[in-house]
């Protein structure tokens, strides 16, 4: 259920059987999020949305309306290039080394820019769209590297840098990004 309310916006509540009292916390997108207890009506909601107001503008970084709909608009943006490109790389780089993998997935609530699991399934963050190229394929070589060696041991860099003989300062330049979208 989505509340619509004057200060805070978007206003996402999630029911659960497991929940007890009302919780406060913020969405990746920046939207207040509350949960309740899953026999919540809409008008308890908003009962306890504004007994909770002071506590709300004291204790969570709510994004206005705008920035709300503003994030939404580059998530959807980047995710539409990030489905145009990401996978092709992907793809064109396994095959140049001789890599297979199982699947692609785009990613954009995490922290990271990519992960690889032991089910060959390698995920890429629709932020990579943001960063230079040279970096973007560095994060595309380590995670493929990854369905080699799940560690980061010395075999594991020497593979990376066997294809990207730059991997040392592509890493350090990605810190000065933020995978988040
Ligand atoms: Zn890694």
């Amino acid at each position: 259920m989505i509340i619509s309310d004057q200060e805070f916006g978007e206003v996402v509540v999630r029911k659960s059987p497991l929940v007890r009292g009302v919780k406060f916390s913020i969405s990746t997108s920046g939207r207040l999020q509350m949960s309740v207890p899953a026999y919540t009506s809409e008008f308890l909601a908003k009962r306890f949305l504004n007994s909770s107001r002071d506590a709300i503008r004291k204790n969570l970084p709510v994004k206005n309306p705008s920035e709300q709909k503003a994030r939404d608009y580059q998530k959807k943006v980047l995710m539409k290039k990030a489905r145009e490109y990401l996978p092709y790389r992907l793809e064109y780089y396994a095959k140049l080394y001789g890599y297979s993998y199982d699947k692609c997935r785009l990613t954009h609530a995490s922290t990271r820019w990519g992960s690889c699991s032991s089910q060959r399934t390698i995920s890429l963050n629709i932020g990579l769209m943001k960063v230079p190229e040279p970096l973007r394929d560095y994060v595309i070589l380590h995670e493929l590297a990854h369905l080699n060696h799940m560690d980061h041991s010395k075999a594991f860099w020497a593979e990376v840098g066997e294809h990207d003989r730059n991997y040392k300062s592509h890493e350090k330049k990605l810190k000065m990004f933020n995978p988040g979208v």
